[in-house]
């Protein structure tokens, strides 16, 4: 079943607001076992008739957002019962609905809401319980344009995502007849990239019969989308922990950060963070995740050379003879974070973020990592990650976080 999406509103082309509802649909029709094929964005107004008009000529479903306002530029209504041939007519339901939505919230109701009680002769109307603008749906065979059924609904998210689910999901259910929608299984990996699967295992992925998968790269970490039957997903991600088991993060979602407040915690362990370049990333990532307090106790923001000596004992000599960006102090500062702050584990991040201060020696994009470990020599890695500063600092905090997952276990 071919679904195409039209988004339509003036907002979402001049970059005001982020099209929110594509990544959206993708989703919620994927859990139906359904694919969008195709999703255009047009602005307000004339625009939506000639990307209307050759969707419903190629598709099976054609969902359109917005526009079902009550002002002038509101014409979705208008321009659907035009490109589909059908008259628009008063739904008198529709209207009482309207006025009893001003009612209980004692504000008159103008004329212009009227025009929002109005759909094409034959159209179901989909009630709204948390706005004015009714959706309409237009079963295939009643438009005079071949088979296509068309959804229009209101742009605002409060009131798309529970009519979509009150009143969308049943028809779709119904047209495509689809019971058990494919499996999927995400496995996310850190400290590859997807060049590694490609020369690994991507030959054997690919002539798995059934199975349907994919990459997605990021900053420090890619994930492998894994879609099929229960079996042959379980044959793919047998393959991939076999070749990346030590890259693998997890395979139910979790984030890096979740991972290892888990796995910190079921050893009862504390972690205290010492931070120079990421200026606080790591402890924020970790405090994003429910929970933290149970894991994480100490984050060092010590960003100039005074803080590092004063807030975690890093030796003046050392800073002096080896830069405030080198293994040694990236060792002394996890080893003061230790120390200071009577946690079992200990991170500490100290880099060249740029785009100034960098040296032969020690280029842009350089990062010291220190993991110190009660009863456990510390370790000190280097990385080399030349990005803007925002990106340079998510990969620091990446390799930070990775190291304390593979040390911890
Ligand atoms: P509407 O009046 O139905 O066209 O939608 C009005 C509001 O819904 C807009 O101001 C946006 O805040 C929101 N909205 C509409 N379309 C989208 C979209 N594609 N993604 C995210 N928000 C949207
Ligand atoms: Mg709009």
């Amino acid at each position: 079943m071919r679904i195409e999406i039209l988004n339509t509103g003036t907002e979402l082309l001049l970059g005001n607001t982020l099209n929110t509802h594509g990544a959206w649909f993708g989703r919620e029709l994927f859990k139906l076992g359904l694919r969008v094929g195709r999703q255009v964005t047009v602005p307000d107004g004339d625009a939506i008739r000639e990307s209307l008009s050759e969707a419903v000529g190629r598709a099976d479903v054609v969902i359109v957002t917005g526009g079902l306002g009550p002002t002038s530029d509101d014409l979705t209504r208008e321009i659907t019962a035009e490109v589909l041939g059908l008259e628009l007519i008063l739904d008198e339901a529709g209207l009482r609905s309207l006025e009893a939505f001003f009612a209980a919230r004692g504000r008159p109701m103008v004329e212009a809401n009227r025009k929002q009680a109005m759909s094409p002769v034959g159209a179901d109307i989909l009630p709204n319980p948390n706005g004015t603008a009714p959706g309409v749906y237009v079963p295939p065979r009643l438009n005079g344009r071949g088979n296509c059924a068309v959804f229009l609904l209101p742009g605002p998210p409060r009131e798309l995502y529970p009519m979509f689910h009150a009143e969308v999901v049943p028809r779709l259910r119904a047209l495509s007849g689809i019971d058990v929608p494919p499996l999927a299984l995400e496995l996310k990996f850190t400290g590859i990239g997807e060049s590694d699967f490609h020369d690994g295992i991507d030959d054997q992925l690919a002539a798995m019969a059934g199975l349907e998968y994919g990459y997605c790269a990021r900053i420090g970490e890619v994930d492998l989308r894994l879609i099929g039957d229960a079996e042959t997903i379980a044959r793919g991600r047998e393959l991939a922990v076999g070749a990346f088991s030590r890259q693998l993060v997890s395979d139910d979602g979790s984030s890096l950060e979740q991972v290892v407040l888990r796995n910190l915690e079921a050893r009862g362990w504390k972690l205290a963070v010492a931070e120079s370049c990421t200026g606080g990333l790591i402890c924020s990532r970790l405090t994003d995740v429910a929970g933290a307090s149970a894991v994480l106790t100490h984050g060092f923001v010590t960003y100039a050379n005074e803080a590092k000596v004063e807030m975690l004992g890093v030796s003046e000599k050392s800073l002096a003879e080896h830069g405030a960006v080198s293994e040694t102090v990236a060792r002394e500062m996890a080893e003061g974070a230790l120390r200071v702050s009577g946690a079992q584990v200990a991170v500490a991040v100290t880099g060249i973020a740029g785009p100034g201060g960098g040296s032969e020696e020690k280029p842009v994009g350089t990062a010291w990592i220190g993991l110190a470990m009660e009863g456990v020599e510390t370790i000190a890695v280097k990385i080399y990650q030349p990005r803007n500063r925002k990106d340079f600092k998510l990969a620091v905090s990446q390799a930070a976080l990775d190291l304390v997952r593979r040390s911890v276990g």
